[in-house]
């Protein structure tokens, strides 16, 4: 289906980053699928594309991008061409505006430069092995000491956890308040700071993703993001456009797996014809079509709405609810569409299918997302029971 929300600028972006993605980053998908990591300098050669924190003011290296549709662009052509193996959005998009919003400005005259340039990788700290979906249960503790803050604790489930060379971390700065928590930057070579191992996952093998240990780590007050008793809020401010990511993530792998299964189908024979032919093929693939251009049309809707600053945190819940599982769909019918070809590694769509399992756990569960779709529309479980 035509999509109506791009112009002449954003096709020759997706052109210029599509080459980039067949040749800096599919040739090595692969391999890094196998190292359980991405090679570092692919995220040097996306900077020197100009393809990170692309929304960062020029005074910083940035291009000063405010337009979401080339977000949008470089998310489709990841998808497309590299399976998500190389996590640019991450980096750019859900961290480093923490930085660029928050952060004070000797922190972002150090800083963004080198995450433009990727010589920086950044990852986000929230999760806990104790708390995950309910982050008002984080342990880690940050105290005040003179100017700077000392950070204790433990981190889980860290993407670019290995490759990372500084996170945004979140921890209790006010003990008797379960919304009292601060957002630190904490960065490589900090004393008392480490990784664990880069954990074994079902999917997403080309992401590092790890434990992370902080032991008396001296924080400097310049890098404090915001108010350090109020980082519960402050992660609020960024929440539309984190899963109007996800959405954005989700229904592109739903097209992918749905152009690969549209190949293989009409390629495979059984019983003296290609397994398109058969009904159940047909009427699956337009169940597939007819899902995705919903979704798509309204996820297209919700960047435009985003541009506009009119994207709440809850319609943007209800694209990452409805994308993902819908993401979920596909990946699931076209597998079987593969037949015992879908089930080995050697076919895309196996890596397909166990990649797109997390998305509807991360980034805020499905349940969550329906939590605050149904606290939308006036079903406050709270308000409901007293
Ligand atoms: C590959 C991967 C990468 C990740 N990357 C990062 C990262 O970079 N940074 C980071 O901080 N975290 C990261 N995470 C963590 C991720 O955000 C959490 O796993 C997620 O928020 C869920 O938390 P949990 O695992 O503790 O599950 P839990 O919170 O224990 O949830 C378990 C189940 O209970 C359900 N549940 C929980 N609360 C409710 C409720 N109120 N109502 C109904 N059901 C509920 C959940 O939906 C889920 O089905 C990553 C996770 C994975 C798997």
């Amino acid at each position: 289906m035509k999509r109506l929300i791009f112009d002449e600028d954003h096709d020759m972006f997706r052109d210029s980053v599509r080459k980039f993605m067949q040749a800096e980053v599919g040739p090595h998908v692969e391999r890094w699928r196998e190292q359980g990591i991405c090679d570092k300098d692919a995220f040097l050669k996306a900077g020197e594309q100009g393809l990170l924190c692309m929304w960062a003011d020029e005074k910083y290296g940035g291009l000063g991008i405010q337009d979401f549709r080339f977000e949008q662009i470089l998310i489709e052509e990841t998808m497309r061409h590299g399976d998500l193996a190389l996590f640019l959005t991450l980096h750019s998009r859900l961290v480093g505006p923490y930085i660029g919003h928050l952060g004070s400005e000797a922190l972002k005259q150090r800083l963004l430069p080198k995450c433009i340039s990727g010589e920086t990788i950044l990852g986000v700290a929230m999760t806990e092995s104790g708390a995950g979906s309910d982050l008002a249960g984080i342990k880690s503790r940050a105290a005040r000491d003179g100017d700077d803050w000392i950070v204790n604790g433990s981190k889980t489930y860290i993407s670019n956890g290995i490759n990372g060379g500084a996170f945004v971390v979140a921890a209790r700065t006010v003990p008797e308040k379960s919304h009292g928590i601060g957002l630190f930057v904490v960065e490589e070579g900090m004393e008392g700071f480490s990784r664990g191992r880069n954990l074994s996952k079902m999917g997403l093998k080309a992401q590092d993703t790890a434990e992370l240990f902080f032991e008396n780590v001296r924080v400097p007050a310049e890098n404090v993001l915001g108010d350090p008793e109020r980082g519960f809020y402050s992660l609020m401010h960024f929440l539309a456009e984190e899963r109007l990511i996800s959405a954005c993530q989700a229904v592109a792998h739903g097209q992918i797996a749905f152009d690969i299964t549209m190949d293989y189908i009409l390629e495979r024979k059984a019983f003296g014809r290609p397994i398109a032919a058969f009904q159940n093929s047909r009427f699956k693939m337009a169940e597939m079509r007819t899902a995705l251009d919903v979704t798509q049309t309204f996820i297209d809707q919700c960047v435009m709405m985003h541009l506009d600053g009119e994207l709440s945190a809850d319609v943007a819940a209800e694209a990452k609810y409805y994308a993902t599982e819908v993401e979920s769909r596909v990946m699931d019918e076209c597998v079987q569409l593969h037949g015992g070809a879908g089930y080995m590694s050697e076919y895309r769509i196996s890596h397909m299918f166990t990649d797109a399992r997390v998305s509807r756990i991360y980034a805020g569960s499905t349940e969550i997302m329906k939590e605050i779709i149904a606290r939308s529309i006036g079903l406050d479980e709270r308000k409901l029971m007293s």
